[in-house]
């Protein structure tokens, strides 16, 4: 929203491994209602930055803001709570339950009481993204791209307010690639979310986002609209390679 504090800041934050600095100084943020692509070359610190901002990792320095208030060092599962959710670069499913029962997990433990609305919630999630034909199937019997928009689906069903992405366009096919972008812009169209989308797949990233974050080395290089961020020679020098 206009003038107001952005949905989610990074601020300053620094991480290393043993003796490698994986993430240096880092600060940007993730405006309400928005796409933030992040792209860098291999073992520029993206994912170790998405670990950090869902509370996977503890930064060694900097801090995280979640609508104005801190949440640096709090666990997973107190982000979640608070509208922080996750895709994996492999797609994290439930492999023994139905497409439908995967959806059901991130709702067990609220009160029953609540659970008959989320459960429509959980259908209408599943012809969202257009898998209601296999609701009943088990998510092993599904293709690897149907499981991904799966995992996609089930980030949603507790209406995050931002969704961290880690190469969702991975070795999926084109048609559900298609189907994931029109998704993840319907959902910030519709229910006001935001995401920060981690990928090498730079055409598409630029497409979709709102604003680009490029990391070289640990460190922001640039940040901006897509076609800027892209057209800085710290990014094609760094990155892009031409
Ligand atoms: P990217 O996601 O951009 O490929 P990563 O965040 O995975 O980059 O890695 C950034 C740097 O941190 C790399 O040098 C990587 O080797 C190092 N690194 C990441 N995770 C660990 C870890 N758990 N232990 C040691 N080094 C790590």
């Amino acid at each position: 929203a206009a003038g107001g504090a952005p949905l989610l800041s990074l601020d300053g934050i620094g991480k290393r491994f043993r003796g490698v600095i994986a993430v240096r100084d880092v600060s940007f943020s993730v405006p309400d209602r928005a796409v933030v692509g992040l792209i860098g070359p291999n073992g520029s610190g993206k994912t170790t930055l998405l670990n950090i901002v869902n509370g996977v990792l503890s930064p060694d320095q900097g801090e995280i803001r979640l609508g104005g208030a801190a949440t640096t060092g709090r666990r997973p599962s107190d982000l979640a709570a608070l509208g922080i959710t996750r895709t994996f670069q492999a797609a994290r499913v439930f492999r023994t339950l139905t497409a439908m029962q995967n959806l059901f997990v991130p709702l067990l433990h609220q009160r029953a009481l609540d659970r008959g609305p989320a459960r429509r919630r959980a259908a209408d999630l599943l012809a969202f993204v257009g898998l209601e034909r296999h609701a009943d199937r088990v998510a092993s019997e599904l293709s690897g791209g149907q499981q991904r928009l799966l995992e996609f689906a089930r980030t949603l069903v507790t209406r995050p307010r931002i969704v961290l992405m880690d190469e969702p366009f991975a070795g999926v096919h084109p048609q559900i690639k298609t189907t994931l972008v029109r998704c993840i812009r319907e959902t910030v169209a519709q229910e006001g979310a935001s995401f920060l989308i981690v990928s090498h797949e730079v055409p598409d990233l630029v497409a979709m986002s709102d604003q680009m974050v490029c990391l070289v080395e640990g460190a922001v290089a640039a940040r901006g609209l897509p076609a800027e961020v892209i057209a800085q020679e710290k990014v094609i020098d760094g990155y892009l390679g031409r």
